[in-house]
């Protein structure tokens, strides 16, 4: 088939938050050509290294064709049976909560909300959680705590419209680059000033006027003194401040903390302070530095708490943002992914919208209690409680904290399921049944992105071997669990057209999600929906949120919440001195099950590494390119010595892409600890304690 003949099929990029429109042709070949979408809102046509090398990596490679039960390949119908029977059996011999689902912000919007369904109203379990977990969940309780809903305020358009732009644990320059190079057009074209607040010397500091290289999990005593500085420097909007409580509490916390915690001079938080005061249009973007720690709701909340005592938020160029890791995180905070959460942002804590959703699925059972939480989950599988578990599209024996007591648990589990594109990840090798589900490039429906843009991911590839859609593979087995008319689905279409009439339940309630003007969409313009900001109603579409100074709590304003700083739960002693903090490398996705197909990606930093600033290096002997052996209370590993001084001493840093596949002795992820943040549960990745030493 000579390729240049077929036509583009729009779709969207399956890697970060940002959400990028993709136009993709066949190749001829078996692969496809790959080239940003000029009319997508999210890029306009820019697409970055990995979107860009998307063509490259859609081959059979470590592809899993046919389902596998106890590593043989079997039947799509002995399989489905089979985990029926499984969850089925571990119900009624131990209750619904002996049972649990891990999901994965890879899943498209449908997918999510399948398995949303089985568990939360069929199941009668809340212990359906997501590795958006471990990427978002901090995020989520703040925007809850502020606004009474999880609600992104602004648009990717204000990053270009503002005129200081703080980045706060975010390398965005190799996390979400096209946002990056967005920003980097608008400085260009406006002067935008940009600060960088990161304890490590990121690429993002390479554009930037400020770099705050302050202390690990000190952005709460940080941002205390921004309010601080806020009200004596008479910056409050007094009348902006009539739509929110909590002003009074909030200043006398800010009041009392010092800033010797950060580690930053005098003159570095006063230059900081007198940026953000003295420009009005300041749009503050957060991500896995703050979500990713023992405080981070609170250190949401302290950036939050600035822009609505200033009333920067939700007008042109101002207001916090935070930007997410996943391409459909986003989807899955919107779908009740999280344990804490139902579906479209109603409460599953709130009586009435228990009884709402029930009454809409018509659903034989509703739990009332959130269910386990990641961490929690695991937990609870490793000391006997979950009996069967499935994990879908993620690797949690190697992402979670304190991995390898996590693959020891998964191993334990009396029956574990993995629906995945490859059976070799660390996880689906410890599963008793793993499902081929069909990849990005073959599957159809829709993700989220970071400012509340539902885009469609299109099929342009037929799925290989006996491969199917998670929806279906879901909806399957929940028929054959015994709920044979609430997953008679046959398209993605039809469960969109559900959600959407679910979320005009939810905005009869006040919710903020509201996509109800999609309900009645047919198959055909569902097919060719257009990006789409929600919310979608008769009454509004997209836009921003709260710059009418009107809250989704009850009295409907927002809260102020007065916030002390802790700092991380490892503390650094003699036996372990550094303080270890993990992250992305520019060219890598997630365990690199895709991106590791691309020689291109994998030429940036072909292995896994260990930065070390020189002065720790000469103290321990370690020249460039030695093998150095790090240790920790829960595990260890051995990494290439990378010394530079982009990060600080007795600081080192490690990317968290291998696994026991592609590296085993750079499996980061159990060298932390599973402390977690009290409020959103979500797992302090960034500040372990490890020793290092000349291996
Ligand atoms: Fe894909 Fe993110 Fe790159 Fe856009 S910025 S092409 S969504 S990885």
């Amino acid at each position: 088939m000579d390729g240049s003949a077929a036509p583009e099929v729009r779709s969207t990029c399956p890697y970060c938050g940002v959400g990028c429109g993709v136009l993709l042709r066949p190749d001829g070949a078996g692969g496809l050509t790959v080239r940003g979408d000029p009319d997508h809102p999210a890029n306009r046509g820019r697409l970055c290294s990995k979107g860009s090398a998307l063509g490259e990596t859609v081959g059979l490679e470590r592809r899993l064709l046919a389902p596998l039960i106890g590593g043989q390949t079997a039947d799509w119908e002995t399989a489905l049976q089979l985990v029926a029977d499984g969850f089925n059996q571990a119900i009624d011999q131990h209750g619904p909560d002996s049972v649990a689902f891990y999901v994965s912000g890879q899943l498209l919007t449908e997918d999510y909300y399948i398995a949303n369904k089985l568990m939360k109203g069929f199941i009668g379990s809340a212990n359906i959680d997501t590795n958006s977990r471990l990427c978002m969940a901090s995020t989520v309780a703040g925007h809850r705590r502020a606004f009474g809903t999880d609600t992104v305020p602004g648009t990717y358009d204000d990053i270009e419209e503002a005129d200081l732009v703080v980045l706060v644990g975010s390398n965005l320059a190799w996390c979400h680059p096209v946002l990056y190079q967005r920003l980097l057009a608008a400085r260009k074209a406006r002067g935008t000033r940009i600060v960088v607040i990161d304890p490590r010397r990121t690429a993002s500091c390479d554009g930037a006027d400020l770099h705050l290289a302050l202390e690990p999990g000190s952005d709460v005593a940080l941002f205390n003194r921004l309010f601080a500085e806020i009200y004596e420097a008479g910056a409050i909007d007094a009348a902006f401040l009539l739509n929110t409580e909590g002003f009074d509490d909030t200043l006398r916390q800010a009041w009392c903390n010092g800033v010797e915690a950060t580690g930053l001079s005098p003159e570095e938080v006063a230059e900081f302070c007198r940026l953000w005061i003295c420009t009005e249009k300041v749009v503050t973007i957060f991500s896995q530095g703050v979500n990713q720690s023992t405080s981070g709701t609170d250190k949401v909340n302290a950036i939050i708490n600035c822009h609505l005592a200033t009333g920067r938020i939700g007008r042109p160029g101002m207001g916090p943002f935070s930007v997410t890791g996943q391409p459909n995180a986003m989807g899955g905070r919107e779908v009740g992914g999280l344990a804490n959460m139902l579906a479209c942002h109603l409460e599953l804590e709130n009586p009435d919208h228990r009884a709402a959703v029930r009454g809409f699925w018509d659903a034989p059972a509703m739990p009332e209690a959130a269910g386990l939480k990641a961490v929690d989950m695991f937990r609870a599988v490793a000391d006997g409680r979950i009996k069967a578990l499935w994990i879908i599209h993620t690797n949690p024996a190697v992402t979670l904290p304190e991995a390898d007591a996590v693959r020891e648990a998964i191993a334990r589990c009396p029956f574990t399921v993995v629906s995945d594109v490859s059976a070799t990840t660390d996880t689906a090798r410890l599963a008793d049944v793993v499902l081929p589900a069909a990849a990005w490039g073959e599957k159809d429906g829709t993700v989220t992105n970071s400012d509340r843009t539902i885009s469609r991911q299109r099929a342009i590839l037929p799925p290989p071997g006996l491969a199917r859609p998670d929806w279906a593979i879901l909806a399957e087995v929940g028929q054959r669990m015994g709920w044979r008319r609430a997953f008679d689905y046959q398209t993605p279409a039809e469960i969109f057209r559900e959600y959407a009439a679910l979320s005009g339940v939810a905005g009869r309630f006040g919710r903020d999600f509201d996509i109800s003007g999609l309900s009645d969409i047919d198959d055909t313009a569902y097919a060719a929906l257009p990006p789409t900001r929600w919310p979608v109603t008769a009454a509004r579409s997209g836009g921003r949120f709260f710059g009418d100074g009107r809250f989704f709590h009850d009295d409907g304003k927002a809260r102020l919440l007065p916030v002390a700083p802790r700092a991380p739960a490892a503390r650094t002693e003699p036996r372990y001195p550094f303080r270890l903090n993990t992250g992305r490398v520019r060219d890598q996705w997630h365990t690199m099950t895709r991106t590791g197909l691309s020689p291109r990606l994998s030429a940036h930093l072909a292995e896994p590494f260990l930065e070390i600033h020189p002065e720790d290096a000469l103290r321990l002997g370690l020249a460039p390119a030695d093998l150095a052996e790090l240790t920790s209370p829960t595990g260890r590993a051995i990494l290439r010595v990378r010394i530079t001084d982009a990060v600080r001493p007795g600081q080192v840093f490690a990317p968290m892409h291998w696994t026991a596949e592609t590296a085993p002795s750079a499996r980061i992820d159990a060298l932390v600890a599973a402390a977690t943040d009290p409020v959103s549960g979500q797992p302090e990745s960034k500040a372990a304690v490890v020793a290092v030493a000349p291996f």
